[in-house]
């Protein structure tokens, strides 16, 4: 399932939200401030790439590295 990392615009903190398909990615709120004024700063993976190939990952724009 997908990670997101967010920051804070406000207050400046960094924190990852796990998606499910039930989430709404529009507005998640920063859990330091509450604000809603956060940034999605990129995607990754549960447990990163710490095994061989792509694991759990069976989608065509995993490049392998
Ligand atoms: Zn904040």
């Amino acid at each position: 399932m997908p990670i997101y990392e967010f920051k804070c615009m406000k207050c400046g903190q960094e924190f990852e939200k796990i998606f499910f398909s039930s989430d709404n990615e529009e507005a998640i709120p920063c859990p330091e401030c509450k604000s809603k004024k956060t940034r999605k700063m990129m995607s990754a993976f549960a447990g990163g790439k710490s095994g061989s190939g792509c694991g759990p990952c069976a989608a065509t724009s995993c490049s392998p590295s």
